[in-house]
């Protein structure tokens, strides 16, 4: 009988929430849809792919739409399936079997997953109470346990914190191994690396079109840095990653700055709303505490967090519960659901 590795035996499907909700604030999506005449512009577009055609493999067009608004020279940029993909073939490339690469923990799981696949070692670097990032830990652990590649989210996933752009700095500076700075969500925040990426040969900016852009269904996301490091990345990812559709689509989307714009700023603004109104419930029920958070989902901090995200599910809620940070995270959502989710969190301390 045929038998799996000992590396995959025990590892499952990636299972999102399962069942339905009516409202979903789970996945730090967009609640946004796309204005109407930008879709329908996108619409058009892609009724122009040549379907019996593969796709351009360099993702040209959609290079040069967001070097454009992120005013990076197209040469510096790859495109992924998602940055999901990038993380994966990134961590395939720049590690050897057997080479260590570090978390800055709690942060997005899935640096460890493909960290894991890869058959590479994890220095795992705890975060304080607060969630800050201690540089100077971080920079000596990384060089006294030879890491070869840093990852790490900025702002972070899951705790909405984020550091700032010295800080950001002192890191690369300081280590000696490939950072990759994965700035999904400074969108929604503004101490981004993009304008100085060229200053460091050992930093990978990733972005992505699924948060802030609301393209999550697309799957696309983006690499920046040295041309070397780019070049590498093209050369061992799949030739056609980025399907035609998906890149006719979000090249519409980044071309029309002002609607982007305009989403961004709605998002930042929902999340502001969310969180005034936890901290609103935070004054009346001390058992949550409302961490700060740059990105577009709040951030509750409680022993009950479990119970609260049991009780927002039966009211057909779907936040993320966090056990590893007794925490909810929240995305923000529109005017309506941030309401119905703070009058459920009201009614569970009121019942
Ligand atoms: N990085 C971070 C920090 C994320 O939170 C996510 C999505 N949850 C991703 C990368 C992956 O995004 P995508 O693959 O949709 O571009």
């Amino acid at each position: 009988m045929y038998e799996l590795n000992s590396k995959i035996r025990d590892l499952t499907p990636y299972k999102p929430l399962a069942g339905e909700y009516k409202i979903r604030l789970d996945a730090n999506e967009s609640f946004l849809p796309l204005p109407e005449d930008l879709k329908k512009a996108a619409a058009d577009a892609v009724l122009s792919v040549p379907l019996n055609r593969y796709p351009d493999p360099t993702a040209s067009a959609l290079c040069r739409a967001f070097a454009a608004r992120y005013d990076v020279p197209f040469e510096n940029v790859a495109a992924g399936n998602g940055s999901d993909e990038l993380i994966s073939v990134i961590m395939q490339s720049f590690l050897m079997k057997g080479d260590a690469y570090a978390v800055v923990l709690p942060d997005f799981s899935m640096y460890n997953f493909y960290g894991y696949v890869s058959e590479c070692r994890a220095v795992e670097i705890e975060k304080d109470g607060f969630w800050k990032i201690d540089v100077d830990k971080v920079i000596e652990t990384c060089n006294n346990e030879n890491v070869k590649l840093l990852i790490f989210s900025n702002p972070c996933n899951p705790t909405g914190q984020g550091l700032c752009r010295e800080e950001v700095r002192r890191l690369i500076k300081g280590v000696r191994a490939l950072v990759v700075l994965d700035e999904a969500y400074m969108d929604f925040w503004d101490e981004t690396m993009l304008p100085e990426f060229a200053a460091y040969d050992n930093l990978l900016i990733l972005k992505t079109c699924s948060k802030a852009f609301g393209l999550a269904a697309l799957r696309v996301g983006f690499a920046v840095g040295d041309e070397k490091l780019v070049r590498a990345i093209k050369a061992v990812k799949s030739p056609y990653n980025v399907n035609s559709l998906s890149q006719a689509f979000a090249k519409c989307v980044l071309e029309d700055g002002d609607a982007c714009d305009r989403a961004f700023s709605e998002i930042r603004a929902s999340k502001a709303a969310l969180e005034t109104g936890l901290r609103a419930l935070a004054e009346k029920y001390p058992a949550i505490e409302i961490r700060d958070s740059v990105t577009n989902f709040a951030v509750v901090k409680s022993e009950k967090a479990e119970a609260i995200f049991r009780y927002l599910l039966e009211n057909s809620i779907a936040v993320r519960y966090f056990k590893n940070m007794s925490a909810l995270r929240i995305t923000a959502g529109t005017a309506e659901e941030n309401e119905a989710v703070l009058a459920a969190i009201e009614k569970f301390f009121k019942t």
